[in-house]
């Protein structure tokens, strides 16, 4: 398969310049081909000091933070524009390193758009709120200031849109960032800050460093001149940013792991069920924070349900990630690839049945790492298929026969991400959706969103939200200014001359 758009070769993008690649640079080879596709500079501490250095000026006495509102909106409304322009090139970057669908990608390449779009509205309007009912001689004002300095650490499954779900909203409230996306998928967060230069942002506003995560992400999260730190990744590494962030005591907001679950009750219409229990388990091959891992099935419907699930995603085509036909890409590497079926070949030990897939279907496709959509049923509560987040298309069935027991059973995991809800009873969809424990509940629907809706975790799966209003209040810090008029009542009383004592 020819390449799209050749070897790209990165240097990192400090205070509004490219530096020259590094010579140990780190190489990215596609997962669905094989193909050199990419070679993005190894960070060093000094890098990342510059580049904080950078960001923390711009903040500081730059004039980013002390522009209108407007005037940040128009920059982010030129990068959406240039995203557009671009879109079809930032897509193919973005099948190539990840291996995800390019028709997905170009989806993730639309929602990111929008993204910044919706957020330069929000930079519009960013205001506070005045008291002026408090007494006659007092007033007071909430002002929402930018929060300063944030550091940014994406994961590789969604690069470009983990990327923009965090930074029109930070630089629309006026803060400077500093990146460091996966050492795997630098490419998109590379070219983005390529566009916002062209789009007038200016220098030190948007930094990154790529690099591995250990030298790079690290000094991020640990340096004293980072005020917040937006992750987004694993939950085992959020643990450890939380760890590195305490010299400064910098906020920390962690968009970590899930372990989604579909629940489907007989009263759902079983046709739309069936489609989004297939889609919400083989989106972006699996490797998604909010996928439907878990299907939890109603017992009265689970035999056929299940058989029709089986049915449907035999039509799922796995393929190369630059194929306009492709529904599920590659794994991102060989050894997530081996992992994701070591965790097929645990299910089975632990008294799980395979149904569908199960196997790397590699023979017929070219050299990359593919699993086929996998379905396990009787997948018990205390099993690691139940518990732990694969990020791979392998879905594990689990019945139930109440509305007590779904809940129990979708609550029963360390993480609370997303879920979604099936049925056309709105008694029983809403009874459940309030009970459940989640930072997302759909309800027949999946995987959905929109610019204007937060999302982000409970327990094991963060905190902190990003899109939407709160979103953006994220990037923000409040400031009261109390102030009084007239004369005020002296706390030291003084005797005045004349006076009896
Ligand atoms: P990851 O291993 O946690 O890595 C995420 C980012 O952290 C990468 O840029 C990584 O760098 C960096 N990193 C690694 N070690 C670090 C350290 N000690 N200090 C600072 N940064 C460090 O996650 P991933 O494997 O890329 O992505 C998959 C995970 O992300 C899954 O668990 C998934 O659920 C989660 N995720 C969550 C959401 C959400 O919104 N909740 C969205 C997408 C993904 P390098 O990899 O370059 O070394
Ligand atoms: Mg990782």
């Amino acid at each position: 398969m020819a390449l799209a758009t050749g070897v790209r070769k990165y240097g990192h993008h400090i205070d509004g310049k490219e530096t020259a690649p590094s010579a140990d640079g780190l190489d990215r080879w596609c997962p669905g081909t094989g193909e050199h596709v990419a070679t993005f500079s190894r960070g060093t501490h000094a890098e990342v000091n510059e580049a904080i250095t950078a960001a923390r000026r711009a903040f500081d006495t730059g004039p980013w933070p002390r522009m209108s509102g407007q005037q940040r909106a128009r920059i982010l409304l030129r990068l959406a524009e240039l995203m557009r322009r671009d879109s079809d090139k930032l897509a193919r970057i973005e099948a190539e390193e990840v291996g995800k669908p390019i028709k997905l990608a170009r989806g993730d390449v639309e929602s990111s758009i929008a993204l910044t779009e919706y957020a330069a509205a929000l930079a519009m309007t960013l205001h506070g709120d005045a008291h002026t009912n408090l007494d006659d001689n007092f007033t007071g004002l909430v002002v929402r200031e930018p929060c300063g300095v944030v550091g940014m650490v994406t994961p590789w499954n969604f690069p470009l849109l983990q990327l923009i779900q965090k930074l029109p909203f930070a630089i629309g409230a006026g803060c400077t960032a500093v990146c460091k996306p996966s050492e795997l998928t630098s490419g998109t967060t590379l070219e983005i800050a390529r566009l916002a230069t062209e789009a007038g942002l200016p220098a030190g506003v948007f930094n990154v460093v790529t690099g591995p995560g250990s030298v790079v992400g690290q000094a991020i999260a640990e340096s004293p001149d980072v005020d917040l730190l937006s992750f987004t990744g694993s939950t085992g590494v959020g643990r450890s940013i939380v760890e590195a962030s305490k010299s400064n005591l910098k906020r920390v907001s962690l968009e970590l792991g899930g372990k989604g679950a579909t629940i489907v009750f007989p009263d759902a219409d079983l046709d739309d069920a069936v489609d989004a229990a297939v889609f919400a388990n083989v989106f972006n091959s699996g490797e998604c924070c909010v996928s439907g891992t878990r299907l939890l099935v109603h017992e009265d419907i689970a035999d056929d349900f299940l058989a029709a699930v089986v049915d449907r995603i035999a039509h799922v085509r796995v393929g190369s990630p630059l194929d306009e036909e492709t529904d599920v890409g590659a794994m991102i590497h060989e050894q997530h690839r081996d992992k994701v079926l070591s965790m097929v070949t645990q299910a089975e030990r632990e008294g799980g049945k395979v149904v569908a897939g199960g196997s790397d279907p590699v023979d017929s496709l070219p050299d990359g790492y593919y699993v086929a959509p996998t379905v396990v049923d009787g997948v018990a509560p205390g099993t690691a298929l139940f518990q732990e987040e694969v990020f791979g298309p392998v879905l594990a069935v689990t019945r139930f026969g109440s509305v007590d027991e779904a809940v129990e059973l979708a609550n029963a995991v360390e993480y609370g991400l997303a879920n979604s809800v099936w049925s056309k009873n709105i008694d029983v969809a809403l009874t459940v959706a309030k009970r459940l424990r989640s930072g997302t509940v759909w309800i027949n629907t999946v995987i959905d969103g929109a610019p204007q809706l937060p999302g982000g975790g409970v327990k094991a799966s963060g905190y902190g939200r990003e899109m939407g209003q709160a979103g953006f209040d994220e990037f923000t810090e409040l400031k009261t200014i109390q102030i009084r008029t007239g004369a005020r009542a002296k706390f030291v009383q003084v005797p005045q001359p004349g006076s009896p004592d």
